[in-house]
Parts: C-alpha cells; structure tokens; sequence
C-alpha cells in the first residue's frame, strides 16, 4: 500500500504537522505536491512530504485516504523542500509557514485563477473547409474569417471585430469552434532599456574571469565591491547569460522592486520572455502567472524583491545579490529570515555560485573577505572594481558646514553653495536630485516657551508636519491630527516647526527657482500601482529639472543628464540612535552622490551637514569605502558592536505599562537564572538587561525589553534558544517577541 506523509496547512502550535494518509490506487503523487485531504470532520490542504510504502505505525482504523492532487505537478521542488526544512529550524517556524513562503498567494485556500481568453479554431478541413468556403462566397466576412483561421489559431475577440455574426454562422455551422485557452498577465514594462551592448572594461573582464570559472564548476561565493558607476550590472548580465547557455537559471535580488525599474528594464530588454519579475507590488494574478512562467521554465531568470529567493527555479545557476547592504533583505516579521543567508545556503544545496555585490558593502559582508577573521558564515572572495566605466571620473563632493551659514544669517535649507551650484546646473540645461531623508515637512513641532515637541498620543515620537494637508502625522502608526494653535503642555501660542522634510524641500525649491518643474518622491507621492515608475519616467524624458526625495532615489538610478547632487541634511540618518547610523549615512552619501555624472559631463556633489567633521562624512566624501571600513570596524570592535559580538533582544509589549515592565523584569530574572547556572555561558554574555524600548510606546501600547549582548562565537548560542524558549511561553497580558540582530532597535 502506497502511503505518504503530508505538511497540513494548519497553522497552530499544538497540532503535529506531518500526517499519514494512504494514497488512492491510480494516484502518482511526487514530494512537494499539493494535495486535499480530510482532516477531522474538514478537508485540508496539505503538501506531500514523502512517499513511503506502508503505513508505518499508523493503526488502519486511524488511516485515511487523500482525496485528490491539487495540481499535476510538485509545486514546490524538492530542492525548496529541503530549504523550507532548513528555514523552519533557523527561523523557528512551522514547517507549512516555511513552505509558503514558496508558493504565491493565490495558490492557498481560494481557488487559483487561472486567466483565459476565447479563442478560434477552424474545425473543418479537406472538403468541408471547400464547402464552407464555398458558402461563403457571398459572405465576405466569413470568408475572411475562414482565411485567417486557416492560417491558426486566433482570439475571438478579433474574428468578433471582424464580423460578429458571421463568426456566430460559423460557429452554428461547425465549421468554427470557440475555445478558452489560458493567457499570462505579465507586469507592465518600465521606460528604461538597456544600453547597447559595449566592450567589456577590464574590470568587468577580470571580475566575470573568476566568476564564471567557478559557475561552471557550481561553486564560488564571492563579494564584489565596486564603485557607483563602475558598470556591477553589466556583470550581472554576463553571468546569467552564461547560467542560461549552460542551461541553468538565475536569480537576481534587488533591495525593492519599485525603487529599481531600471534593472527590470535591463533585464526584461535583454532577455525578453525569458526574464520573470517577482514583487509585491504585483498584483495576486500578474504574480501567480510570473511564478507559473518560472515553474514551468519558460522563464529561467527571475528578478525580485527578497521573497524572489524562494523562485522556482531548477537547475540553479547563480544567485545575484544586488546592493547587498540594504537592511530590506531582512525579513523582519515571522517568520524571520535574511535573503542574503537563504541565498547563500540554496547555492550551497543546488551546487550554484552566490554573487554578493554593492558600492558600499556591509560591514558584515566586507569582513567576511577577510582571511583572518572568521565568521560562522564562512568567508567571502574579494572581487573589485575600483573605477567608473569609460575612465569617467567619479563625482567632486564638497562638504558644506551648515553651522557657518547659520552664522552669516542663511536659515534656509539650501546653502549659498548648493544655491549656486543649482543655478548653474540649470542654466546649463542639465538636471539635479536633491536627497533628504525626511518625507513631510517639517520634521517636528515644539513649544519655544517650554521646549516640548508635540507627540503622537499613541507612540512614543514627535508627529511631522504634512503641509499640503495642513496636518501633523506619525510616521509609525499613521495618527493625524491639525496642528496645535497652542502648546498642548504650557499653553504658549509660540509654536515652532524645526527640521526639514521633503515638502519643505519643495517649497524652498519653488520659490528660489519659479517656473522650474520639479518632482517630488518619497511615501506619500508613491501610494499606486506604479507610481514610482510614473515619477521617475518624468524626470527620465527631462520633463522635470529637479528630482527631490528620500532614499528612494539613492539606488541605482542612471539618469545621464544629472549632474548634481545635493544631500540637504546629511546630519538626519548620522544622529539615529543605532550603532548601524554611521553605516548607513556612509553608504546613503556614497550611494546618492553616485547618482551624478553617470554619462560623459561630470558630476559635482554637495552634502550639507552640521557635522563636516565626522568620519563616516568625511570618507563618503572621497568615496573611500575601505578608509571607512577600517575606522568603521575598529570602533566596532572598541564598543564591543557587531560583528564582534550579536545583539539579541525580548520586545516586550502590553497595553498596561505594569504589566510590561514586570514581564521584562521576569523574563531578565529568568536569562539571569539560566544564565550563571553556567560559566562559559556567563562568559559568553557581555550585557543584559530589562529596559525600556528606545521607542517606548507604540501604537498605543507600551514597550519594554531585555536586551543582551553576545560574544559572536559558535553558531546558535544556548541562550538565545532559551530566549526562543521564553518567548514562546504564555504572558499575562504581554505580548513577548525575540529578535536576533534586528533590523531596527527602536
Ligand atoms: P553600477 O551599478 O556599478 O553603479 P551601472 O551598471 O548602472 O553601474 O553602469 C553605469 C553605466 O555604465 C551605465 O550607463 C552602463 O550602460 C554603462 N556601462 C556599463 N558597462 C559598460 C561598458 N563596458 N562600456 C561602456 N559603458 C558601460
Ligand atoms: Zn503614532
Ligand atoms: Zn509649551
């Protein structure tokens, strides 16, 4: 008797997950199938775990049959089986919350929807297609119809154009048949096309001749660090093209679909049917159609956002991971994981290359090519490209001491310099970005009598000003309210809006330059379906001058014309109270100012900061990524940050302050515990303690954690297993959450 064992999707923590069911005579069913089965007194879904040849100790009484295979075909391979049972260990998952994050939405619980067209198909051949024709000599509609049926297939829609009711004579006589055939919807292509095919540079040529050796023996995980402009994308191109002739797929991972248009572009310019795209901002159908494509291995490149690790590719060639640095491969809700080391761990199961790559590598990724210093994720080749194509200069950036222009009385947000620098910009006919990483307008309110700003009544942070609504919002849980004609602690009518957002941008922008057509980006400008294409193809055909926005346009955008860069405030991402802030402003100047002179004028770069001397500044501005690493790392190492220790920590969060703060303390007292009953544990543990949340009300709720930090060494260290142990445990009136090396400490 033919058993098999099946994941049933049911998610729930107290029901075992893998279940014996008998497969019905006639059934061939393959691991990783979809299949329907009974379950209590309900029909489940479920997915075919493995095939066994008996019940094994399920008595017969209790053994039930399967009903039927949801689809023909295993619906996820059986590599991405074997990584759903790894992620599910790694992130403490149930092994079905592993294994949708395999499938598409639409392809659980409701009925998959498959999109059909009606099409026609001429049915009559030999003499009956002679007589038809014959009859129809005085129709002349369907004789057309005839005539371009008798050449294949059509849509309906078409031949209806043609002559509605003849097609319906057509049909009635038999001669016609009507038809559904399934059709793909296929997400809407960007402006941007690839560049015609150059020359490679030498770089390009010396990188691809150690990757492509080491593809073609199905090894090799290397880090490439090359500068903004250096040609990385072209790189990539080769490589996938050398996956696909030697008959293996690929996949290439970018930071955020939306803020990437141009390596869709590329990609779908270059490979045509043969590139897939996978994101969130798809829709249900665009997304479960680009999978099935994939699936099938009609298209064998897939470009994504992080989920696109999971693809169903076969036969894996290379995994690309594009501007490595970005904190979005990190899925920071459950079930948790980071695309970077599920990328890492699929090559290392399908024999494939890793190709990590970015301007501005991690600090986490750059030490891993470090032969002496070794990391549980194993090290990383060293690849580089240190110059821009064609000898293109990189940028000129100059850094301008915003405490001196408020000294000679400049209070506005653009410095004489960057003014300057902007006329002349324009004047040449030539187009600028102007990066703040602020969306609003100003970026808090406060009383100038007491000193108070205004909060968020349900989070612990400052609300922004939205001009354009004439409202103050909180940018984390999206309260609104009308400002305060009066300070909601003292009573003072003296209110003051500090900061500058990107609308104040805007603004200043208008009314220094009148006339000259601008477009603004950041969350608010982008809510729709393909609003940042939209945006980004205006500024792309020149019909905006000046494009202002956040990080959304500090990535990979090439737009020939623009020759300078202004960041506003570089101050805004340096003072975050994270270790990481110095990091990411390095990489956010590095980043945006190799937005300039991409093409054959070079670019001229401008960073106003209120802290000109700060290293992190300093080495973004010669675009010195190793000098920044070297200080960068040795003041991780002196404050014990990562990646010489890990950070971990238990949010707490309660709606009742008591009871959040007790449940923090008990669980302290608990690690406490756990913790001195072992002394190469204790050793290991540099800091713990119960807190209060940087952010210390969210939502409405309050929050408190238990924060420690860890000597990095061995791979899952204990404690963090009893933390997931703690975590997991029922607290009155708390919710509890464990984060390991968490995006984000607020
Ligand atoms: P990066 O991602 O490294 O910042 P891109 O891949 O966007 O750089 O390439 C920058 C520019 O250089 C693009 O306009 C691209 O068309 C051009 N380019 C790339 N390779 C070559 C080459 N071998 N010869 C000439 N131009 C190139
Ligand atoms: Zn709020
Ligand atoms: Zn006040």
């Amino acid at each position: 008797m033919t058993c098999c064992e099946v994941i049933v999707e049911i998610a729930h923590e107290n029901v075992g997950h893998v279940f014996t069911y008998r497969v019905p005579d006639g059934l061939s069913l393959l691991p990783g199938t979809r299949v329907l089965a009974p379950f209590g007194s309900r029909t489940v879904e479920g997915y075919v775990l493995r095939l066994k040849d008996g019940p094994g100790d399920v008595p017969p009484e209790k053994l039930r049959t399967i009903l039927r295979a949801l689809d023909s075909y295993p619906a996820i391979l059986p590599a991405l089986m074997d990584l759903a049972a790894w992620l599910c260990e790694k992130a403490h998952c149930l092994p079905v919350e592993a294994l949708r994050l395999m499938l598409p939405a639409q392809m659980r619980g409701e009925r998959v929807r498959v999109k059909t067209a009606q099409w026609a198909h001429l049915t009559a051949q030999g003499e009956a297609l002679e007589q038809a024709l014959a009859a129809a000599r005085r129709a002349p509609r369907r004789a057309e119809i005839l005539r371009r049926l008798a050449q294949g297939d059509q849509p309906a829609a078409q031949m209806r154009a043609l002559g509605a009711g003849a097609l319906q004579t057509l049909c009635r006589q038999g001669v016609v048949t009507l038809y559904a055939r399934e059709t793909l919807r296929r997400p809407a292509a960007s402006g941007f096309q690839a560049a015609p095919e150059a020359p490679l540079t030498d770089d390009q040529c010396r990188v691809l001749e150690e990757i492509l050796p080491a593809m073609a023996r199905g090894e090799g995980r290397f880090l490439l660090s090359g500068v903004t402009g250096s040609g990385k994308t072209e790189v990539y191109i080769r490589a996938v093209r050398a996956a696909l002739a030697d008959g293996k797929g690929a996949i290439v991972l970018v930071p955020e679909i939306a803020l990437t248009p141009q390596m869709v572009g590329w990609f779908r310019s270059r490979f045509g049917q043969d590139a897939a795209v996978l994101h969130s901002r798809l829709s249900a159908g665009e997304r479960y159609d680009e999978w099935r494509r994939i699936r099938r291995g009609d298209a064998r490149v897939v470009v994504g956002a992080r989920s696109a690790v999971f693809a169903p590719v076969e036969r894996l060639g290379i995994i690309i991971v594009d501007e490595e640095h970005e904190q979005t491969y990190l899925n920071d809700h459950h079930p948790r994981y980071d695309a970077r080391e599920v990328a890492q761990r699929r090559c290392e199961q399908e024999h494939a290359t890793l190709l990590l790559a970015s301007a501005t590598p991690s600090l986490k990724s750059f030490s891993r090519t470090m032969p002496h210093l070794r990391s549980s994720l194993g090290p990383l080749t060293l690849l580089e490209m240190p110059r821009r194509v064609l000898g293109r200069p990189m940028p000129r950036v100059e850094i301008v001491d915003m405490r001196q222009e408020l000294a000679r009385g400049n209070r506005t947000v653009f410095s004489r310099a960057l003014d300057q620098a902007l006329r002349e910009c324009l004047a040449r006919g030539e187009q600028a970005m102007l990066f703040i990483n602020r969306r609003g307008y100003s970026t808090f309110v406060s009383c100038r009598a007491c000193g108070q700003a205004v909060k968020c009544p349900h989070c612990d942070i400052s609300l922004t000003y939205h001009r354009a609504e004439d409202m103050l919002r909180c940018h984390y849980c999206g309260h609104e309210q009308p400002p305060p004609r009066a300070c909601p602690a003292c009573g003072s009518p003296s209110i003051k809006y500090f900061g500058a957002g990107t609308q104040k941008v805007e603004e200043a922008l208008r009314q220094r330059f009148a006339g000259v057509p601008s477009v603004r980006m950041d969350v608010d400008t982008t809510q729709g379906k393909d609003a940042h294409a939209k945006l980004l193809d205006t500024f792309r055909r020149g019909e905006a001058r000046v494009l202002i926005g956040t990080q959304m346009i500090a990535k990979g955008l090439d737009f020939p014309h623009v020759t300078l860069v202004g960041v506003v405030a570089a101050d805004t991402t340096l003072n975050l109270p994270d270790y990481r802030s110095p990091e990411r402003a390095f990489s956010l100047i590095v980043q945006v100012a190799g937005r300039a002179g991409r093409a054959d004028t070079p670019g001229r770069v401008i960073v106003q900061t209120y802290d000109p001397d700060h290293y992190a500044v300093r080495a973004a501005a010669r675009q010195d990524y190793r000098a920044f690493f070297e200080t960068e790392f040795d003041r991780r190492r002196r404050g014990l940050y990562p990646p010489f220790t890990r950070l971990a920590r238990l949010l707490v969060e309660s709606a009742d302050a008591g009871a959040a703060q007790r449940t923090a303390e008990a669980l302290a007292e608990a690690l406490g515990a756990f913790v001195s009953g072992d002394p190469a544990l204790s050793r290991q543990v540099v800091q713990m303690r119960a807190m209060e949340a940087p952010v210390k009300r969210l939502r409405g709720r309050a929050r408190w954690q238990v924060f420690i930090k860890l000597y990095a060494r061995g791979p899952t260290p204990a404690i963090l297993e009893k933390m997931d142990e703690l975590a997991a445990r029922e607290w009155r009136g708390a919710a509890v959450c464990l984060e390991v090396d968490p995006a984000n400490m607020a």
